[in-house]
């Protein structure tokens, strides 16, 4: 048996990732890993929640008991 190599070859120049600015994979294009394209998920999660969160002040929330 034989054991296939990670043989991806890049043609034209990569930017860097830019979480952490390494040259990027293009597997996690535009990142260098899935960590750092996990971080920017996150980031943009967090980013989203925050706008969608701001909105909660005019909400009249009444507590049932
Ligand atoms: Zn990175």
């Amino acid at each position: 048996m034989q054991k296939k190599k990670d043989n991806i070859t890049t043609l034209k120049p990569v930017k860097p990732c830019p979480i952490c600015e390494k040259k990027s994979m293009q597997k996690f294009h535009p990142f260098c890993s899935n960590r750092c394209a996990n971080i920017d998920l996150n980031r943009w999660l967090s980013g989203a929640y925050v706008i969608a969160g701001d909105d909660k002040q005019d909400d009249n929330i009444e507590l049932e008991q």
